[in-house]
């Protein structure tokens, strides 16, 4: 198979190559090296298994490139991945996530390339949904705008399926952690204590309680569904069993960290900015039915991280 992986170079797509290649797939990366790092997939870039388009989701003549080699599959995963950024910057997910999606479903149907993974959210699902939320409630009604360009890209894949015949699975992610993380939670508090290691501020009041799910899991998940599942549109939520509270993480993050004496300060509130969703948990019995469950729960995937990207980071400069 030939599989074309839209952020590649980032955290999520970096483990998802090296189940790809591992399982003999040769992987054309599209990534524009915003966010994510080359080292990560070095290797693979190297020993030939993989090569890079460094290119722009936001252009369809990168996205055409990239396209015409021949591909079997696409997992579109390129996206801004800061979602606090639409608080003050409002066009970002619409170019990076909404007409992204565009140029990368379009450019499939002029190359006649039909299969398509994309990765989306828990927050497409906004606030107030029941929990856990299954993949059939609604109306879906996102609070930022990460997640309303996440929704859009969901519809416009949908039209693509529906209009043009593309087959589709749609993941709705849970918070993803683990080795090579370059942001979230877990990243910033060890950022934050390598700045200070007498003091972590939290954002809000510590009690946002959500589902953590390790990054190995996560890729598995994707590709052990898109074998076992062959309608035209799959809609799967990708999540582990339980959740943790953002005061849980931090107290993980001191202990794994050595940072015992760590002041624990919360900002108060009951979210980390607009647009958070404080309580998110997502029903994951369609994936666990689908013959795939978790190695880790919610707070051995932050253990696990919180070890990993300790090592990664350091804590001396
Ligand atoms: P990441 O930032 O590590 O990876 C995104 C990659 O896309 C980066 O390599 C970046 O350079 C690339 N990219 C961004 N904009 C681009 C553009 N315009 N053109 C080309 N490349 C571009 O983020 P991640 O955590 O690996 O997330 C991967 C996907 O999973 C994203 O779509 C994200 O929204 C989604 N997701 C992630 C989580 C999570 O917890 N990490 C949760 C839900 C959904």
């Amino acid at each position: 198979m030939r599989a074309l992986v839209t952020g590649g170079a980032g955290f999520i797509g970096s483990h998802l190559i090296d189940r790809l290649v591992a399982r003999g797939d040769h992987v054309v990366v599209l990534d524009n090296l915003s966010s994510g790092n080359l080292a990560f997939i070095q290797g693979h870039l190297d020993s030939g298994d993989a090569v890079l388009v460094n290119g722009d989701l936001r252009s369809l003549d990168d996205v055409k490139q990239a396209m015409a080699m021949d591909i079997d599959c696409v997992y579109h995963l390129a996206a801004n991945p800061d979602i606090r950024l639409g608080t003050r910057v409002t066009d970002t997910d619409l170019n990076q996530g909404t007409v992204a999606t565009y140029n990368v479903v379009e450019a499939m149907r002029l190359a006649g390339v039909k299969k398509i993974a994309f990765a989306s959210s828990s927050v497409v699902y906004g606030e107030n949904a029941p929990m856990p939320t299954p993949e059939n409630h609604g109306p879906c009604m996102p609070i930022s705008l990460y997640g309303a360009s996440k929704q859009a890209g969901e519809g416009l894949i949908s039209s693509w399926v529906g209009t043009f015949g593309l087959q589709a699975w749609i993941f709705r992610f849970a918070n993803v952690v683990g080795a090579r993380g370059t942001h979230g939670v877990i990243f910033d508090f060890i950022h934050k204590l390598k700045n200070d290691p007498t003091r972590l501020e939290v954002l809000g009041n510590g009690l946002q309680e959500k589902s953590y799910m390790e990054v190995g899991d996560c890729v598995d998940a994707i590709l052990h569904v898109m074998a076992t599942t062959d309608e035209p549109l799959n809609l799967f939520n990708l999540g582990s069993h339980d959740t943790a509270s953002v005061r849980r993480i931090a107290e993980i993050v001191v202990e794994v960290t050595g940072c015992a004496d760590a002041r624990i300060e919360y900002t108060g509130g009951d979210r980390g900015w607009a647009g958070d969703i404080p309580r998110a948990r997502l029903a994951i019995e369609r994936m666990v039915d689908s013959g795939f469950d978790v190695r880790m729960n919610s707070e051995d995937a932050i253990r696990h991280t919180a070890t990993c990207l300790l090592e990664e980071i350091g804590l001396e400069e």
